[in-house]
């Protein structure tokens, strides 16, 4: 029994949203540690670069003392290895994101036996909730004030001349 696990939520938080922080808040009840760890997924167009998610992130979570946030490029089972941590926090919303889950949490084991992915379910009112989502109904001027924390809301308005 190790007690100074530390567990990791990646992902490309393409901007975090109050489901994120969900996740993140309920990991952190159950984990001394908790690392966000952002991915630089040169395959994926990001409305935010690296930098503006890592500091959007670090401002959102800044009020949960054990919650650290970095970042990383490349496999996600390499970056593990380098910070010597196997658990793997991941979100679940609906049946949707079962399979896909599923995929990498088996994947992620044959690379490296040592990780174990946990899921965890976020409030049900979050459940419909998308980075992506949220990108689609600021881009239509809708609002998306109570959806996400209020750093990446400020954020929107500036990138947006709001
Ligand atoms: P990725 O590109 O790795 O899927 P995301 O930032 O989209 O990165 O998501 C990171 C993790 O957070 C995933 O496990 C995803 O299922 C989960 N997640 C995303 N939105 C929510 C939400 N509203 N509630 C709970 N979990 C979520």
């Amino acid at each position: 029994m190790n007690n100074n696990i530390v567990a990791v939520y990646p992902g490309s938080f393409d901007p975090p949203t109050k489901g994120h922080l969900d996740i993140i808040s309920r990991a952190s009840k159950i984990f001394p540690k908790v690392i966000v760890a952002i991915t630089e997924n040169y395959n994926k167009h990001h409305m935010f670069n690296l930098q503006e998610r890592v500091d959007m992130m670090k401002e959102s979570v800044s009020n949960i003392k054990n919650v650290e946030v970095d970042s990383f490029s490349g496999l996600l089972a390499d970056y593990l290895v380098k910070i010597e941590s196997f658990f793997v926090i991941r979100g679940l919303r609906a049946l949707s994101d079962f399979e896909y889950e599923f995929q990498m949490a088996l994947m992620n084991r044959t690379l490296n036996q040592k990780i174990e992915t946990i899921f965890l379910m976020p409030d049900q009112i979050y459940t419909f909730l998308s980075s992506s989502m949220i990108k689609e109904i600021a881009g239509l001027g809708g609002d998306f004030k109570n959806l996400v924390p209020e750093p990446v809301y400020k954020r929107f308005k500036i990138k947006n001349n709001l």
